[in-house]
């Protein structure tokens, strides 16, 4: 059955704050391996979006469904841990008690014994192997993205929520942290949620760009058709940025 839904839909997502409405009747489905980049200024509501797909906030209506299933209405409500969603934010919010395989593994079944050739091959293939039995400290700003990324995609979450995930980092290793990030997803076949303020990393990371301004989402399409055809002149403005 899941081949035959998105992998992640929203409907007409609504949430007031004190009578202030922050997210408009938003809507949004992605397929399965596709990235879509939610893009706007900031305070247009992108994370609040975002916390209420990962179950951490409540939409005032509206509903949410994942591989096909409802898991939010304003009546019914799976918790966040039982949603098949990966949440990765800019602070890495790892847990620093535990050993970097103990992260990886921490959304897993099972024994450490059991969860060791998952932990392994994440952290092989994130070059992150020799730092199993370290803590977190002990590894760099980019060393424990990495770490949150194979954490995340450990346990094979339909859907990637990523909040802003590359902002704390240096500019130095920003991009190549960007094209690593998006090739283990794509491998791992993970459809992705990417929330972000820059043009720049929508362009460089999405297939698909879901503009939003104000609480509402003003265009939708493909990176190029998006950059090349704005909808109006706030959006011809925000796209300037990119050199
Ligand atoms: P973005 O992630 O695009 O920067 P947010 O979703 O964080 O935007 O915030 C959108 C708007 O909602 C902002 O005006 C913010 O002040 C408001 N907001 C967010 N969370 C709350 C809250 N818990 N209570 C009241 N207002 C909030
Ligand atoms: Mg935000």
């Amino acid at each position: 059955m899941t081949g035959t839904h998105p992998r992640l839909e929203i409907r007409n997502i609504v949430r007031d704050f004190e009578g202030k409405r922050v997210v408009n009747d938003v809507s949004l489905a992605i397929d399965p391996g596709k990235v879509t980049c939610l893009l706007g200024p900031s305070g247009c509501g992108k994370s609040t979006t975002l916390r209420i797909i990962a179950g951490v906030d409540m939409q005032t209506s509206g509903t949410i469904h994942v591989d096909g299933q409802l898991v939010c209405d304003t009546v019914f409500r799976v918790p966040p841990e039982k949603r098949s969603i990966g949440l990765i934010f800019q602070d890495f919010a790892l847990f620093p008690h535990l050993t970097v395989g103990d992260n990886v593994g921490f959304g897993l079944s099972g024994s450490r014994r059991d969860r060791a050739p998952r932990v392994g091959e994440l952290l092989e293939r994130v070059g992150l192997s020799h730092y199993v039995n370290e803590y977190p400290h002990q590894l760099s700003g980019g060393e424990q993205q990495r770490v949150a990324l194979a954490r995340a995609i450990a346990p094979r979450p339909s859907i990637m929520l990523m909040d802003e995930p590359f902002s704390g980092l240096d500019n130095r290793l920003r991009d190549g942290i960007r094209d690593e990030t998006l090739a283990l997803l794509k491998e791992e076949g993970t459809s992705v949620l990417l929330v972000t303020h820059e043009p720049e990393e929508a362009m460089r990371m999405a297939d698909e760009i879901a503009l939003m301004r104000d609480g509402k989402i003003v265009q939708r399409g493909a990176p190029y058709n998006i950059y090349n055809a704005p909808a109006d002149k706030a959006a011809v403005a925000f796209f300037s940025d990119i050199n």
